[in-house]
């Protein structure tokens, strides 16, 4: 029988989630089992496969342009997407830039920061993807299955990954709740 195909990808977060995945250790061989890893930012291939994936997870909020991009690409190329940890879930961290806004925020850090000399420059490429609001994932697309936590805990993330393996939508509550 042909594995479930799984791929991930980040967006604006401090790649901790996918630390998190990591940490369930010697059960990603149990992982690789059950399913194929496709891409991921922690392998060789880094986008999903064109011809889809069952599983698309994303780390992060959407912090600008490009991460829209592969918010959209993700959620066009899987069947069931998993928002995974609060960046994904809320905003969470990035989105406090939402108190003082994008232009704020950019004149802070090249402009005024102490650590900038008089020479600082907000960067103004027009190849540069454009900074935007910080936002949920569902803000942008449509979420299947939301795992909250700065991380989730590694036991978390194994069940959610063993449960969609095997065709189910994974419950994360009471006990797969850890607010860390
Ligand atoms: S939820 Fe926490 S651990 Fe995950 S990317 Fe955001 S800040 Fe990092």
């Amino acid at each position: 029988m042909t594995k479930p195909t799984v791929a991930s990808d980040w967006l604006c977060g401090c790649a901790g989630c996918h630390m998190s995945l990591l940490d369930i250790d010697e059960r990603i061989l149990q992982v690789v089992d059950l399913v194929d890893l496709r891409a991921t930012p922690i392998t060789d291939l880094k986008e999903p496969d064109e011809k889809g994936v069952t599983v698309g997870i994303l780390e992060g909020g959407i912090n600008n342009t490009y991460n829209e991009e592969v918010a959209k690409r993700m959620r066009e190329r899987c069947k069931i997407l998993v928002a995974l940890g609060d960046c994904a879930v809320f905003g969470g961290v990035p989105a406090m830039r939402n108190f003082v806004g994008v232009e704020s925020a950019l004149q802070r850090a090249y402009i005024d920061a102490e650590s900038v000399d008089a020479e600082g420059l907000i960067p103004a490429d027009p190849e540069l993807a454009e900074m935007t609001r910080v936002r949920a994932v569902s803000e942008v697309v449509p979420v299947d299955v939301f795992i909250p936590g700065c991380p989730p805990d590694a036991d978390t993330i194994f069940y959610a990954l063993v449960e969609l393996a095997q065709g189910r939508i994974p419950e994360i509550k009471n006990d797969k709740l850890h607010w860390h």
